[in-house]
């Protein structure tokens, strides 16, 4: 192991998560997980007037939603911002008093958001994810995004990487559990458990899967 990739073990941050710090956190979100919790990469932080970056990442299934909601519910105006392309909409109920838009375009929303913080759900669905969010935070709007990085072959959501390799933002890992019936193990990965088309398929096709249990999907 290299000296970038050497992890330094925090205080807990609440009953079954952990932090950990990392330079090459970003590079390692996979290989990051514990048993029944998220786990928090704390990366380099910009003081300015710019809004903050927060990331939640994840398989399906881990809680990823709910997470942020959590936050939204605590930010006095929160606008949720939904993508148009997931028809079956949240399985988690947004706080009461939380706006909610749905849109194609996260710029478009940008660019007449109204104020307050900006919840961003299912972040990889947003093609201008990237474009979307480095348009808030510059106007110093505070941005929560949660998403998941891989696809079901493992391979990372190219605007999800970009996003979450900006130098401020702060990203999470959340883990929930892999579904094979007697493992239990953290999930990393989400695993595709019927077969569909195209790599982006809404439905009930997905499992979330631990690192030893994922398998490609059935032809
Ligand atoms: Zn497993």
């Amino acid at each position: 192991m290299s000296g970038d990739d050497t992890w330094l073990y925090g205080a807990s941050a609440s009953a079954g998560s952990a932090i950990l710090t990392s330079s090459a956190a970003r590079r390692h979100c996979a290989r990051v997980f514990i048993p029944g919790g998220g786990l928090v990469l704390h990366t380099e932080m910009s003081v300015d007037a710019r809004g903050k970056l927060v990331v939640y990442v994840g398989p399906m299934f881990a809680g990823k939603t709910t997470a942020l909601f959590r936050d939204a519910a605590a930010a006095p105006r929160a606008c949720i911002v939904r993508p148009a392309r997931d028809t079956r909409g949240p399985r988690v109920a947004p706080p009461p008093g939380a706006e909610v838009r749905v849109c194609d375009s996260l710029a478009a929303f940008a660019a007449d958001a109204p104020p307050g913080a900006v919840f961003v759900d299912e972040g990889f669905l947003f093609d201008d994810l990237v474009a979307g969010a480095d348009a808030l935070v510059a106007r110093g709007v505070d941005v929560t995004v949660a998403t998941i990085q891989y696809d079901f072959l493992r391979r990372w959501f190219e605007n999800v990487r970009e996003l979450a390799a900006r130098p401020a933002a702060r990203v999470v890992v959340v883990a929930g559990t892999c579904a094979t019936p007697g493992c239990g193990a953290p999930s990393v990965y989400t695993r595709r458990t019927a077969p569909a088309a195209g790599r982006v398929a809404i439905g009930d096709f997905y499992a979330p899967a631990c690192a030893r249990c994922w398998r490609a999907p059935p032809e």
